[in-house]
């Protein structure tokens, strides 16, 4: 019997909480573009739950461990530098990151920034499943 297996007497194992690891580096676009679906594919959405309706390709990682989340976010903000990393440093930046997915399970954490490239680079880990019950849209049990 695996998690996350409707038991036939209405009672759903809960499935183990972890987080889905998205990545878009490209040109930022407004929310109205974002509403026309005038964007690539892969654009962060406007709010935080409609990543999870996203194909499955467009998953990077899924981690169900802080610290391997954190290192995924840590290789990231490595290879595109933010341009304000000077008055926020990357340290600074992954603490906070520790910090939020440690306080709560369910926590999410989404980042955009522009790069020292000229680039918007979003990086976002989403808890998953949203409520007690719910399944994981790619299977994840
Ligand atoms: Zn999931």
């Amino acid at each position: 019997m695996s998690r996350g297996e409707d038991l036939g007497r209405g009672y759903v194992a809960p499935v183990t909480q972890h987080w889905h690891a998205y990545a878009y580096t490209g040109r930022a676009y407004p929310d109205s573009a974002v509403r026309r679906r005038e964007v690539p594919a892969d654009h962060p959405p406007i709010e935080i739950k409609d990543w999870l309706r996203r194909p499955g390709d467009q998953v990077v990682a899924t981690f169900a461990d802080v610290e391997a989340a954190v290192a995924w976010v840590e290789g990231e903000l490595t290879q595109n530098p933010p341009v304000d990393q000077e008055h926020f440093p990357v340290w600074d930046r992954l603490e906070r990151t520790r910090e939020t997915l440690r306080l709560a399970a369910g926590n999410d954490v989404v980042y955009g920034h522009y790069s020292k490239a000229q680039q918007y680079v979003s990086r976002a880990l989403i808890a998953c499943p949203r409520e007690a019950g719910q399944y994981c849209p790619y299977g994840v049990t």
